[in-house]
């Protein structure tokens, strides 16, 4: 057992550009990596989005506040809203984040090790969630 007093440390701040995320992301840790479980608060600004990629032993993403998007290899962006839960499979290739038009926050718990790949096209990113 171990417990986690207080924050689990500083908020990040990942901008664009990078390697895993597209536009502004917040990541502010819940609970730092632990026998292989990781968790984070996320927010995402309008259009802000993850990296094509993928979880080792998956990933449950908890919707807090907003309105964005969770897309699979092979399927069409779903619209994902405050109150929704997820399950990502083991390995399932995948990216999420805000619409264009409204920010979201999330808190994703990740499952073993996340492998990260290319960007979102502005091609594949859908313009609006509000339909
Ligand atoms: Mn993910």
């Amino acid at each position: 057992m171990k417990v986690f007093h207080g924050r689990a440390g500083a908020a990040s701040e990942r901008r664009g550009n990078g390697d895993t995320f597209t536009g502004v992301v917040w990541a502010d840790p819940v609970m730092p990596s632990t026998d292989g479980v990781t968790i984070n608060t996320v927010c995402f600004e309008p259009g802000g989005r993850t990296y094509w990629h993928s979880h080792e032993r998956g990933q449950i993403l908890q919707v807090t506040a907003g309105q964005g998007w969770i897309c699979v290899e092979g399927g069409k962006p779903e619209v994902i809203r405050q109150g929704d839960v997820v399950w990502i499979g083991p390995n399932e290739r995948h990216w999420h984040g805000g619409s264009a038009d409204s920010f979201m926050v999330h808190i994703a718990t990740s499952l073993g090790k996340s492998t990260w790949q290319e960007a979102v096209s502005e091609h594949d990113y859908p313009p609006s969630a509000l339909r």
